[in-house]
């Protein structure tokens, strides 16, 4: 189906907003609502969520998560940054990986399985896409997702 992804990162936003209140992180949109992108909707409200959960999970109160969907061509991009606790450099090769949790991720009292960003990771190359994160410790993370227009095949 069509859909306009803008739309669905403010709706999943919409709905982490309560935690972020109590966390005391606001949420800065920058979002393409309107231009549409063909693709499994579902899933890709599932991508978003994953986004959000660990971005609300891993940063400290009083800080601020910016969300970026925009068209690039016929591409979708969307960002997700936020001013948390940030990847080691060591780390970051991993976090895709199915169970791969960071010592701060592991060591803490809140739940997780390590999953996350490897679902992420299968539904954004489902779509054709890529998925990168750039990080640094103790200043935050940006994720960055391509989803670029859907081919459709034609007979030879
Ligand atoms: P789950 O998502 O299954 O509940 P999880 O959040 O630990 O558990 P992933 O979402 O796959 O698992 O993330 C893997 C690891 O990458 C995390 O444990 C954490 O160490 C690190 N990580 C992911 N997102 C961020 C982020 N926004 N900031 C800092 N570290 C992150
Ligand atoms: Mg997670």
């Amino acid at each position: 189906t069509e859909f306009p992804p803008g739309k669905i990162l403010e709706f999943v936003s919409d709905q982490f907003t309560p935690v972020a209140e109590m966390k005391g992180i606001r949420f800065q949109k920058t979002l393409d609502t309107h231009n549409l992108y063909k693709g499994d909707q579902a899933r890709i409200q599932q991508l978003f969520m994953i986004l959000l959960d660990n971005a609300l999970k891993y940063s400290p109160a009083d800080t601020t998560i910016h969300l970026l969907c925009e068209k690039e061509g016929e591409a979708f991009i969307v960002q997700v940054s936020d001013e948390g606790v940030g990847i080691k450099e060591e780390d970051i090769p991993f976090v895709f990986d199915r169970f791969y949790r960071g010592d701060k991720a592991r060591n803490r009292s809140q739940g997780g399985t390590g999953l996350g960003l490897s679902i992420a990771k299968w539904i954004v190359e489902a779509h054709g896409g890529d998925i990168k994160v750039k990080s640094s410790e103790n200043k935050g993370s940006t994720f960055t997702i391509r989803l670029p227009k859907k081919q459709t095949l034609t007979k030879s």
